[in-house]
């Protein structure tokens, strides 16, 4: 809003007339008691809990707690850096792109004896060979 000399005017100024039917309209989306309590509950079931879709791989071998499996992965990467070598295969990766930390037995320990630096396809080699992932839809766990 800007007054007659066009400076900023802060705030606005509502008309009880526009108060009014503000309020209205409100009044029109506001949930019943009932559809508020289904909203907790939804709430409640949501909250602490990571979409879906989001952290990705739905196979049952993953039910791990993901948010320490993160965590642990932050943690080794913290103290150890990106990886710019395959353990593997020896490869290389100037720009450390596609390489990432693996854990050998996915119980996410805080173990650095525990992780190797593997490349992206070492890493979907090993995580299968090892049934730690199913091939299908297999998203490595990046970090
Ligand atoms: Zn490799």
């Amino acid at each position: 809003m800007r007054d007659k000399q066009g400076r900023f005017v802060k705030g606005h100024i509502h008309t009880k007339e526009a108060l009014k039917k503000i309020g209205k309209a409100s009044k029109g989306r506001k949930p019943t008691p009932k559809q508020l309590q289904a909203l907790k509950k939804m709430w409640g079931f949501y909250k602490g809990k990571k979409i879906p879709q989001i952290t990705g791989d739905k196979h049952p071998a993953w039910k791990g707690d993901k948010a320490s499996q993160s965590s642990i992965h932050s943690w080794v990467k913290r103290i150890m850096g990106t990886p710019n070598v395959c353990d593997f295969c020896g490869k290389i990766s100037d720009n450390k792109v596609g390489m990432h930390w693996s854990n050998k037995d996915h119980k996410y320990k805080r173990d650095l004896n525990d992780w190797q630096r593997l490349c992206a396809s070492c890493h979907k080699q090993y995580d299968y060979d090892n049934k730690l992932i199913q091939p299908k839809g297999f998203k490595p766990n990046i970090v």
